[in-house]
């Protein structure tokens, strides 16, 4: 069974997806503070975290990280308010997945939840993609530069399989976030950048060159086979 835990202080929307959710299928459970959600993660270990960035108790960008450094598997989608969309950058560099903007229509919430969860459980192919120092064991979800472990989070290794898979040749934007957040993007690709931003970092902290993701600009990526 899917687990998801709702972080969320409004208790009419906050009901409102729990009861939603649990319609779907899933485990669902509320969390009204900051400091109820990590107790509640630590106790059942969500499959995702619907985290409202703006709580009572605790900063939401702190307590995304928090929970991303307790729960490195979990898949983080955070609520933000319209007004409060310069949040969305600082959250996805703190370890959130994806995002929604207040106010979202539920079916709209939903759809994306459904994607994000059939990617994040789907079995994956059975192969290894190696390129120059980099391999991946797609299968087992790992990745490794040399004989050095990256931790990578769930949407930093689709990404970075998605690259790797084509290594030489150029991935644009809209095959990007099609294949690994499942979402046909209108808007600005934020998160799209912010991920790559990470994963480059992430490879120059393990001895290998962050440009081996190289930027199209506007166009795309393409991770060097050179
Ligand atoms: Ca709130």
């Amino acid at each position: 069974m899917t687990r998801l835990l709702v972080v969320e202080d409004d208790p009419a929307i906050g009901s409102e997806l729990v009861n939603a959710l649990t319609g779907q299928g899933y485990i669902a459970r509320l969390a009204a503070t900051g400091q109820r959600a990590i107790e509640d993660a630590r106790e059942v270990a969500p499959d995702l975290i619907l985290l409202d960035l703006g709580l009572p108790d605790i900063d939401g960008v702190d307590l995304c990280r928090r929970l991303r450094s307790e729960l490195p598997q979990a898949l983080i989608v955070v609520l933000t308010a319209r007004s409060r969309e310069f949040e969305v950058v600082v959250a996805l560099d703190a370890g959130a997945d994806d995002y929604l903007t207040k106010p979202f229509r539920l079916t709209e919430l939903m759809a994306r939840l459904r994607a994000h969860l059939r990617r994040h459980q789907a079995m994956p192919e059975d192969r290894m993609v190696a390129v120059g120092a980099l391999r991946l064991d797609v299968a087992a979800r790992r990745a490794f530069v040399s004989e050095t472990e990256l931790e990578l989070r769930p949407k930093e290794f689709d990404l970075l399989t998605a690259l790797a898979r084509r290594a030489g040749e150029m991935v644009s934007r809209e095959q990007l976030m099609d294949e690994v957040w499942d979402t046909n993007w209108f808007g600005p690709t934020k998160t799209l950048d912010v991920h790559v931003s990470a994963l480059r970092r992430k490879l120059a902290e393990h001895g290998e060159d962050p440009l081996r993701i190289a930027t199209l600009r506007g166009r795309g990526y393409r991770y060097e086979v050179g």
